[in-house]
Protein backbone atom coordinates (compact mmCIF):
# COMPACT_ATOMS: atom_id res chain seq x y z
CA UNK A 1 0.00 0.00 0.00
CA UNK A 2 1.09 3.36 -0.77
CA UNK A 3 2.14 5.81 1.67
CA UNK A 4 -0.81 8.53 1.59
CA UNK A 5 1.28 11.43 2.50
CA UNK A 6 3.63 11.12 0.26
CA UNK A 7 4.42 14.28 -1.70
CA UNK A 8 3.73 14.41 -5.50
CA UNK A 9 6.84 13.90 -7.35
CA UNK A 10 7.42 10.89 -4.86
CA UNK A 11 4.24 9.31 -6.21
CA UNK A 12 5.53 9.83 -9.67
CA UNK A 13 8.44 8.55 -9.28
CA UNK A 14 6.66 5.43 -7.61
CA UNK A 15 4.32 5.41 -10.43
CA UNK A 16 7.37 5.31 -13.63
CA UNK A 17 9.25 2.69 -11.33
CA UNK A 18 5.93 0.47 -11.38
CA UNK A 19 5.35 1.38 -15.02
CA UNK A 20 8.82 0.34 -15.61
CA UNK A 21 8.42 -3.07 -14.28
CA UNK A 22 4.76 -3.68 -15.53
CA UNK A 23 6.01 -3.04 -19.42
CA UNK A 24 9.30 -3.52 -19.66
CA UNK A 25 9.94 0.48 -20.36
CA UNK A 26 10.03 3.78 -18.94
CA UNK A 27 6.91 5.99 -19.04
CA UNK A 28 6.24 8.55 -21.89
CA UNK A 29 4.28 10.48 -19.66
CA UNK A 30 3.34 10.92 -16.21
CA UNK A 31 -0.12 13.55 -15.26
CA UNK A 32 -1.94 14.07 -11.71
CA UNK A 33 -5.00 14.98 -10.47
CA UNK A 34 -6.24 15.85 -7.12
CA UNK A 35 -9.17 15.14 -4.72
CA UNK A 36 -10.62 17.84 -3.19
CA UNK A 37 -12.39 19.07 -0.19
CA UNK A 38 -15.29 21.43 -0.12
CA UNK A 39 -14.95 24.38 2.85
CA UNK A 40 -18.38 25.54 2.91
CA UNK A 41 -21.50 25.40 0.44
CA UNK A 42 -23.01 22.37 1.20
CA UNK A 43 -26.49 21.29 -1.01
CA UNK A 44 -26.26 24.68 -2.82
CA UNK A 45 -24.64 23.34 -6.52
CA UNK A 46 -28.16 22.14 -7.64
CA UNK A 47 -29.87 25.11 -6.39
CA UNK A 48 -27.91 27.36 -8.55
CA UNK A 49 -25.84 28.68 -5.80
CA UNK A 50 -21.86 28.52 -4.63
CA UNK A 51 -20.06 26.50 -3.74
CA UNK A 52 -15.95 26.98 -2.15
CA UNK A 53 -13.99 23.80 -2.43
CA UNK A 54 -9.74 23.11 -2.80
CA UNK A 55 -7.70 20.58 -3.98
CA UNK A 56 -6.36 18.43 -1.47
CA UNK A 57 -2.80 16.98 -1.53
CA UNK A 58 -3.82 13.90 -3.07
CA UNK A 59 -3.91 12.66 -6.17
CA UNK A 60 -4.49 10.12 -8.88
CA UNK A 61 -1.18 9.62 -11.06
CA UNK A 62 -1.17 8.33 -14.47
CA UNK A 63 2.59 7.15 -16.27
CA UNK A 64 1.47 6.26 -19.31
CA UNK A 65 3.59 5.69 -23.55
CA UNK A 66 1.59 4.78 -26.74
CA UNK A 67 1.61 0.73 -27.01
CA UNK A 68 4.73 -1.15 -28.57
CA UNK A 69 4.62 -1.01 -32.52
CA UNK A 70 2.24 -3.83 -33.58
CA UNK A 71 0.10 -4.16 -30.39
CA UNK A 72 -3.48 -4.06 -30.40
CA UNK A 73 -4.74 -0.67 -30.92
CA UNK A 74 -6.76 -0.37 -27.15
CA UNK A 75 -6.07 1.37 -24.04
CA UNK A 76 -4.21 -1.19 -21.56
CA UNK A 77 -4.63 0.36 -17.70
CA UNK A 78 -3.54 -1.05 -14.50
CA UNK A 79 -4.75 0.47 -11.66
CA UNK A 80 -1.73 -0.08 -8.53
CA UNK A 81 -4.05 0.85 -5.49
CA UNK A 82 -6.24 -2.06 -6.19
CA UNK A 83 -4.13 -4.20 -8.48
CA UNK A 84 -7.09 -4.37 -11.16
CA UNK A 85 -6.21 -4.66 -14.53
CA UNK A 86 -8.62 -3.62 -18.10
CA UNK A 87 -8.20 -2.87 -21.44
CA UNK A 88 -11.05 -1.50 -24.06
CA UNK A 89 -10.77 -1.05 -27.65
CA UNK A 90 -11.48 2.73 -29.59
CA UNK A 91 -14.18 1.79 -30.95
CA UNK A 92 -16.58 4.66 -32.00
CA UNK A 93 -18.02 5.60 -29.26
CA UNK A 94 -15.98 3.56 -26.69
CA UNK A 95 -17.56 0.89 -25.23
CA UNK A 96 -19.30 1.26 -22.11
CA UNK A 97 -17.83 -0.92 -18.88
CA UNK A 98 -20.29 -2.90 -16.60
CA UNK A 99 -22.24 -1.00 -14.55
CA UNK A 100 -20.42 0.38 -12.10
CA UNK A 101 -16.92 -0.38 -13.20
CA UNK A 102 -14.14 1.68 -12.53
CA UNK A 103 -12.99 1.87 -16.04
CA UNK A 104 -16.08 3.90 -16.74
CA UNK A 105 -14.61 6.83 -15.61
CA UNK A 106 -11.77 6.30 -17.99
CA UNK A 107 -14.02 4.88 -20.91
CA UNK A 108 -16.27 8.40 -20.47
CA UNK A 109 -13.54 10.71 -21.20
CA UNK A 110 -11.79 8.83 -23.93
CA UNK A 111 -15.69 9.27 -25.39
CA UNK A 112 -15.46 13.12 -25.13
CA UNK A 113 -12.04 13.53 -26.68
CA UNK A 114 -13.42 11.22 -29.29
CA UNK A 115 -16.48 13.42 -29.59
CA UNK A 116 -13.91 16.40 -29.99
CA UNK A 117 -12.04 14.46 -32.89
CA UNK A 118 -9.15 13.31 -30.58
CA UNK A 119 -8.28 10.25 -32.44
CA UNK A 120 -5.85 7.52 -31.85
CA UNK A 121 -5.56 7.52 -28.35
CA UNK A 122 -4.12 3.84 -27.66
CA UNK A 123 -1.88 3.82 -24.50
CA UNK A 124 -0.13 1.56 -22.06
CA UNK A 125 -1.00 3.34 -18.75
CA UNK A 126 -0.40 2.48 -14.84
CA UNK A 127 -1.98 4.62 -12.03
CA UNK A 128 -1.42 5.32 -8.12
CA UNK A 129 -3.60 7.05 -6.24
CA UNK A 130 -3.58 8.73 -2.67
CA UNK A 131 -7.02 10.24 -3.18
CA UNK A 132 -9.67 7.40 -0.70
CA UNK A 133 -11.62 5.17 -3.23
CA UNK A 134 -15.50 6.50 -2.78
CA UNK A 135 -14.44 8.50 0.68
CA UNK A 136 -16.01 11.53 -0.40
CA UNK A 137 -12.55 13.28 -1.28
CA UNK A 138 -13.44 12.67 -4.81
CA UNK A 139 -11.10 10.13 -6.42
CA UNK A 140 -13.71 10.10 -9.46
CA UNK A 141 -12.86 13.48 -10.84
CA UNK A 142 -9.21 13.00 -9.76
CA UNK A 143 -9.35 9.85 -11.82
CA UNK A 144 -11.63 11.60 -14.47
CA UNK A 145 -9.15 14.73 -14.64
CA UNK A 146 -6.07 13.38 -14.61
CA UNK A 147 -7.31 10.89 -17.50
CA UNK A 148 -7.99 14.18 -19.67
CA UNK A 149 -4.62 15.66 -18.83
CA UNK A 150 -3.10 12.78 -20.23
CA UNK A 151 -5.04 12.39 -23.77
CA UNK A 152 -4.18 16.63 -23.49
CA UNK A 153 -0.28 16.09 -23.25
CA UNK A 154 0.00 12.80 -25.16
CA UNK A 155 -2.36 14.37 -28.18
CA UNK A 156 -0.72 18.06 -27.88
CA UNK A 157 -4.68 19.16 -28.31
CA UNK A 158 -5.03 21.48 -25.03
CA UNK A 159 -8.22 22.28 -23.88
CA UNK A 160 -9.73 24.97 -21.78
CA UNK A 161 -9.86 23.92 -18.17
CA UNK A 162 -13.27 24.93 -17.95
CA UNK A 163 -14.23 22.61 -20.82
CA UNK A 164 -12.13 20.00 -19.75
CA UNK A 165 -13.93 19.69 -16.40
CA UNK A 166 -17.11 19.83 -18.00
CA UNK A 167 -15.53 16.79 -20.48
CA UNK A 168 -15.26 15.19 -17.20
CA UNK A 169 -18.67 15.53 -15.91
CA UNK A 170 -20.02 14.45 -18.75
CA UNK A 171 -17.90 11.29 -18.49
CA UNK A 172 -19.47 10.76 -15.03
CA UNK A 173 -23.21 11.47 -15.79
CA UNK A 174 -22.92 9.26 -19.26
CA UNK A 175 -20.61 6.27 -18.54
CA UNK A 176 -20.54 6.29 -15.23
CA UNK A 177 -24.32 6.76 -14.49
CA UNK A 178 -23.71 9.38 -11.89
CA UNK A 179 -25.78 12.79 -12.29
CA UNK A 180 -22.68 14.83 -10.40
CA UNK A 181 -22.63 18.72 -10.23
CA UNK A 182 -19.74 20.64 -11.63
CA UNK A 183 -17.71 21.08 -8.36
CA UNK A 184 -15.70 18.32 -8.25
CA UNK A 185 -14.07 18.63 -11.87
CA UNK A 186 -13.88 22.59 -11.65
CA UNK A 187 -11.11 21.97 -8.73
CA UNK A 188 -9.49 18.98 -10.07
CA UNK A 189 -9.03 20.93 -13.32
CA UNK A 190 -8.51 24.41 -11.98
CA UNK A 191 -7.24 24.06 -8.79
CA UNK A 192 -4.02 25.94 -7.62
CA UNK A 193 -1.72 25.89 -4.61
CA UNK A 194 -2.60 27.94 -2.02
CA UNK A 195 -6.29 28.85 -2.94
CA UNK A 196 -9.78 27.92 -2.89
CA UNK A 197 -12.17 28.13 -5.72
CA UNK A 198 -15.01 30.14 -5.12
CA UNK A 199 -17.82 28.41 -7.55
CA UNK A 200 -20.58 30.28 -9.41
CA UNK A 201 -22.46 27.18 -9.90
CA UNK A 202 -25.10 28.67 -12.28
CA UNK A 203 -22.50 31.13 -14.74
CA UNK A 204 -19.97 28.33 -13.71
CA UNK A 205 -17.49 31.43 -13.28
CA UNK A 206 -14.69 30.26 -11.18
CA UNK A 207 -13.03 32.26 -8.94
CA UNK A 208 -9.81 31.90 -7.03
CA UNK A 209 -9.25 33.36 -3.65
CA UNK A 210 -5.81 33.42 -2.48
CA UNK A 211 -5.21 30.94 1.15
CA UNK A 212 -1.58 32.13 1.82
CA UNK A 213 -1.41 32.42 5.48
CA UNK A 214 1.20 29.56 6.69
CA UNK A 215 -0.33 29.39 9.56
CA UNK A 216 -3.96 27.89 8.97
CA UNK A 217 -4.34 24.42 7.46
CA UNK A 218 -7.43 21.97 6.54
CA UNK A 219 -7.67 19.10 8.62
CA UNK A 220 -9.68 16.42 7.43
CA UNK A 221 -11.26 13.68 9.20
CA UNK A 222 -12.98 10.92 7.98
CA UNK A 223 -15.55 9.35 10.14
CA UNK A 224 -14.69 6.43 8.11
CA UNK A 225 -19.14 5.39 8.38
CA UNK A 226 -21.36 5.50 5.82
CA UNK A 227 -25.54 5.16 6.51
CA UNK A 228 -27.17 3.49 3.95
CA UNK A 229 -30.33 5.56 2.79
CA UNK A 230 -33.37 3.72 1.64
CA UNK A 231 -35.97 6.50 1.45
CA UNK A 232 -34.76 8.29 -1.77
CA UNK A 233 -33.11 11.79 0.60
CA UNK A 234 -31.16 13.21 -2.10
CA UNK A 235 -34.54 12.92 -4.58
CA UNK A 236 -36.25 14.46 -1.74
CA UNK A 237 -34.12 17.24 -0.45
CA UNK A 238 -33.76 18.47 -4.25
CA UNK A 239 -37.84 18.40 -4.76
CA UNK A 240 -38.14 19.99 -1.79
CA UNK A 241 -35.78 22.79 -2.95
CA UNK A 242 -37.80 22.97 -6.47
CA UNK A 243 -40.79 23.02 -4.30
CA UNK A 244 -39.88 26.48 -2.13
CA UNK A 245 -38.13 27.95 -5.07
CA UNK A 246 -41.44 27.97 -6.99
CA UNK A 247 -43.26 29.11 -3.76
CA UNK A 248 -40.94 32.05 -3.88
CA UNK A 249 -41.51 32.86 -7.43
CA UNK A 250 -37.56 32.43 -8.30
CA UNK A 251 -36.25 30.42 -10.70
CA UNK A 252 -33.82 28.58 -7.94
CA UNK A 253 -33.49 29.35 -4.56
CA UNK A 254 -30.19 30.86 -4.92
CA UNK A 255 -32.13 33.99 -6.13
CA UNK A 256 -34.31 34.06 -2.93
CA UNK A 257 -33.54 35.85 -0.12
CA UNK A 258 -34.30 35.17 3.80
CA UNK A 259 -36.44 38.36 3.84
CA UNK A 260 -38.82 36.85 0.98
CA UNK A 261 -38.61 33.73 2.74
CA UNK A 262 -39.79 34.58 6.02
CA UNK A 263 -42.61 36.54 4.22
CA UNK A 264 -43.59 32.63 3.12
CA UNK A 265 -43.34 30.88 5.92
CA UNK A 266 -47.10 30.44 6.96
CA UNK A 267 -47.76 29.63 3.39
CA UNK A 268 -45.08 27.01 3.28
CA UNK A 269 -45.22 23.50 4.76
CA UNK A 270 -42.71 23.48 7.91
CA UNK A 271 -39.99 21.00 6.19
CA UNK A 272 -39.98 22.97 2.60
CA UNK A 273 -39.22 25.89 4.81
CA UNK A 274 -36.49 24.40 7.02
CA UNK A 275 -34.41 23.07 3.50
CA UNK A 276 -34.81 26.39 1.50
CA UNK A 277 -33.41 28.29 4.84
CA UNK A 278 -30.32 25.91 4.78
CA UNK A 279 -29.82 26.41 1.26
CA UNK A 280 -30.24 30.66 1.30
CA UNK A 281 -28.07 30.79 4.48
CA UNK A 282 -25.40 28.57 2.87
CA UNK A 283 -25.17 30.79 0.05
CA UNK A 284 -24.83 33.63 2.12
CA UNK A 285 -22.37 31.97 4.59
CA UNK A 286 -20.17 30.76 1.89
CA UNK A 287 -19.84 34.11 -0.10
CA UNK A 288 -18.50 35.42 3.76
CA UNK A 289 -16.43 32.88 3.99
CA UNK A 290 -14.24 33.82 0.41
CA UNK A 291 -14.27 37.44 2.06
CA UNK A 292 -13.02 35.90 5.41
CA UNK A 293 -10.70 33.66 3.31
CA UNK A 294 -9.25 36.48 1.50
CA UNK A 295 -8.60 38.85 4.38
CA UNK A 296 -6.93 35.42 7.09
CA UNK A 297 -10.32 36.52 8.90
CA UNK A 298 -9.90 32.91 10.37
CA UNK A 299 -12.44 33.56 13.14
CA UNK A 300 -15.27 34.63 10.92
CA UNK A 301 -14.38 31.74 8.76
CA UNK A 302 -14.35 29.16 11.21
CA UNK A 303 -17.83 30.58 12.99
CA UNK A 304 -19.54 30.34 9.30
CA UNK A 305 -17.98 26.94 8.81
CA UNK A 306 -20.39 25.96 12.59
CA UNK A 307 -22.88 27.58 11.10
CA UNK A 308 -22.91 25.75 7.79
CA UNK A 309 -23.04 22.62 10.21
CA UNK A 310 -25.62 23.20 12.52
CA UNK A 311 -28.10 24.21 9.69
CA UNK A 312 -26.97 20.85 7.94
CA UNK A 313 -27.64 19.11 10.53
CA UNK A 314 -30.85 20.73 11.96
CA UNK A 315 -32.47 22.17 8.96
CA UNK A 316 -31.54 19.96 6.04
CA UNK A 317 -31.43 17.05 7.98
CA UNK A 318 -28.16 15.05 6.31
CA UNK A 319 -26.19 14.90 9.12
CA UNK A 320 -25.54 12.01 11.38
CA UNK A 321 -24.46 11.22 15.19
CA UNK A 322 -20.82 10.69 13.66
CA UNK A 323 -20.21 13.88 11.88
CA UNK A 324 -21.71 15.65 14.94
CA UNK A 325 -19.53 13.98 17.32
CA UNK A 326 -16.51 14.92 15.22
CA UNK A 327 -17.82 19.12 15.53
CA UNK A 328 -18.74 18.63 19.18
CA UNK A 329 -14.41 17.67 19.86
CA UNK A 330 -13.95 19.85 17.55
CA UNK A 331 -15.76 22.83 19.13
CA UNK A 332 -15.11 21.33 22.76
CA UNK A 333 -11.26 22.21 21.80
CA UNK A 334 -12.29 25.53 20.41
CA UNK A 335 -10.08 28.96 19.22
CA UNK A 336 -7.32 28.42 22.17
CA UNK A 337 -6.71 24.72 21.41
CA UNK A 338 -6.51 25.50 17.76
CA UNK A 339 -9.44 24.72 16.02
CA UNK A 340 -11.18 27.52 14.26
CA UNK A 341 -14.12 25.42 12.97
CA UNK A 342 -15.48 22.22 11.47
CA UNK A 343 -18.13 21.08 9.46
CA UNK A 344 -19.49 18.17 7.59
CA UNK A 345 -18.62 17.98 3.88
CA UNK A 346 -19.80 16.05 1.35
CA UNK A 347 -23.58 15.05 1.08
CA UNK A 348 -24.07 14.12 4.35
CA UNK A 349 -24.89 10.26 6.40
CA UNK A 350 -21.11 9.92 7.00
CA UNK A 351 -18.14 10.91 5.04
CA UNK A 352 -15.60 13.61 6.28
CA UNK A 353 -15.56 16.60 8.31
CA UNK A 354 -13.59 19.28 7.15
CA UNK A 355 -11.54 21.85 10.15
CA UNK A 356 -9.93 24.51 9.27
CA UNK A 357 -7.18 24.18 12.67
CA UNK A 358 -3.57 26.29 13.63
CA UNK A 359 -0.54 24.48 11.85
CA UNK A 360 1.57 24.68 14.42
CA UNK A 361 -0.30 22.56 16.42
CA UNK A 362 -1.98 19.83 13.81
CA UNK A 363 -0.23 16.50 15.62
CA UNK A 364 -1.66 17.15 18.86
CA UNK A 365 -5.07 18.38 17.33
CA UNK A 366 -5.44 15.02 14.93
CA UNK A 367 -4.50 12.69 18.20
CA UNK A 368 -7.28 14.29 20.10
CA UNK A 369 -10.00 14.13 18.17
CA UNK A 370 -9.22 10.89 17.04
CA UNK A 371 -8.77 9.65 20.55
CA UNK A 372 -12.04 11.39 21.77
CA UNK A 373 -13.69 9.99 18.43
CA UNK A 374 -13.36 6.71 18.96
CA UNK A 375 -14.17 6.56 22.27
CA UNK A 376 -17.51 8.25 21.28
CA UNK A 377 -18.32 6.28 18.36
CA UNK A 378 -16.24 2.71 18.74
CA UNK A 379 -14.99 3.48 15.12
CA UNK A 380 -11.89 4.48 14.41
CA UNK A 381 -11.21 7.73 12.08
CA UNK A 382 -8.75 8.51 9.29
CA UNK A 383 -7.81 12.06 9.88
CA UNK A 384 -4.83 13.87 7.50
CA UNK A 385 -4.26 17.54 6.78
CA UNK A 386 -3.61 19.68 3.09
CA UNK A 387 -2.89 22.98 2.42
CA UNK A 388 -4.90 23.75 -0.50
CA UNK A 389 -3.23 22.31 -3.75
CA UNK A 390 -2.19 22.49 -7.26
CA UNK A 391 -4.88 21.05 -9.76
CA UNK A 392 -4.09 19.03 -12.71
CA UNK A 393 -0.43 18.85 -13.26
CA UNK A 394 1.92 17.49 -15.75
CA UNK A 395 4.65 16.04 -14.01
CA UNK A 396 6.55 14.60 -17.46
CA UNK A 397 5.39 15.62 -21.08
P1 LIG B 1 -15.44 9.59 -4.57
O1 LIG B 1 -15.39 10.36 -5.85
O2 LIG B 1 -15.95 10.39 -3.42
O3 LIG B 1 -14.14 8.94 -4.22
P2 LIG B 1 -17.22 7.98 -6.14
O4 LIG B 1 -18.18 6.91 -5.79
O5 LIG B 1 -17.71 9.17 -6.88
O6 LIG B 1 -16.50 8.42 -4.77
O7 LIG B 1 -16.05 7.36 -7.01
C1 LIG B 1 -15.34 6.24 -6.54
C2 LIG B 1 -15.17 5.23 -7.68
O8 LIG B 1 -14.30 5.77 -8.69
C3 LIG B 1 -14.48 3.97 -7.22
O9 LIG B 1 -15.41 3.06 -6.69
C4 LIG B 1 -13.87 3.46 -8.52
O10 LIG B 1 -14.84 2.84 -9.33
C5 LIG B 1 -13.48 4.73 -9.23
N1 LIG B 1 -12.08 5.11 -9.01
C6 LIG B 1 -11.65 6.35 -8.71
N2 LIG B 1 -10.31 6.39 -8.59
C7 LIG B 1 -9.87 5.14 -8.83
C8 LIG B 1 -8.58 4.53 -8.86
N3 LIG B 1 -7.47 5.22 -8.64
N4 LIG B 1 -8.52 3.22 -9.11
C9 LIG B 1 -9.63 2.49 -9.35
N5 LIG B 1 -10.86 3.02 -9.35
C10 LIG B 1 -11.01 4.32 -9.09
MG1 LIG C 1 -17.08 11.12 -6.88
Amino acid sequence: MIDPNLPLQEIAQDAARKFQERYGRPPRWIVAAPGRVNLIGEHTDYNDGFVFPMAIERYTVIAADRPRPGAPDQVTWHCARTNQSAAFPLSRPVPKGEPKHWTNYIRGVFAGFQARGVDSLAFDALMLSTVPLGGGLSSSAALEISTATLIETASGQKIDPVEKALLGQKAEHDYAGMPCGIMDQFISALGRKDHLLLLDCRSRKPELVPMSDPGVAILIVNTNVKHELVGGEYAQRRRQCEEAARLLGVPALRDATADALEAKKSKMDETVYRRARHVIGENERTIHAAHGVRASNWTTVGQLMYASHLSLKDDYEVSCAELDAVVEIAHGIGIDGGVYGCRMTGGGFGGCCVALVDSARIDPLAARIAAEYKQKTQVKPTLFVSRPAAGATVVKG
